[in-house]
């Protein structure tokens, strides 16, 4: 049987039924939808503004202002420095999460780690195949070899 699909907000923490997979409830969602509204309103009557004027002019908290951003909601909106900072080092950009050259540090540390994941993996079966497939006769050979070789 299939339950009764309800959250918590993860804003207010009130339980609500989500319709899709919203993490917030309507009520919170309206605000935000309030908030949004009143930004892009300020924006447009105050065409040329920064965003700095605009955080202060709407007393809307920075991080609402640069998810935003973010969005792509300010696109021909008159905002000047339509920029965020970069969610790793605090640069200022544009476009995605992080700066270029934090995308590719993050990129190169992925790309790191799931290659000692691998190794680590290939080095744990290879020590398997090590200790369980070697046989005396293997040794024996070996030995033999390499009094060969002599
Ligand atoms: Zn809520
Ligand atoms: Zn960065």
């Amino acid at each position: 049987m299939e339950g009764l699909n309800i959250r918590n907000c993860v804003r207010c923490k009130k339980i609500f039924a989500p319709v899709g997979k919203e993490k917030i409830c309507p009520e919170c969602r309206a605000k935000d939808i309030e908030i949004e509204e009143r930004v892009k309103a300020y924006v447009r009557d105050h065409r040329g503004i920064t965003v700095n004027q605009l955080i202060e002019g709407t007393g809307v908290p920075a991080k609402i202002i640069w998810r935003m951003i973010q969005q792509g909601l300010f696109e021909n909106s008159g905002l000047l420095d339509a920029q965020y900072p970069c969610g790793n080092c605090g640069k200022l950009i544009s476009k995605d999460v992080y700066c270029s050259e934090c995308a590719s540090k993050l990129k190169e540390n992925a790309q790191k780690f799931a290659a000692a994941m691998t190794s680590k993996r290939k080095r744990a079966a290879e020590k398997k195949t090590q200790s369980s497939g070697k046989t005396f006769s293997d040794s024996m050979y070996d030995e033999i070899n390499s009094s060969r070789n002599r």
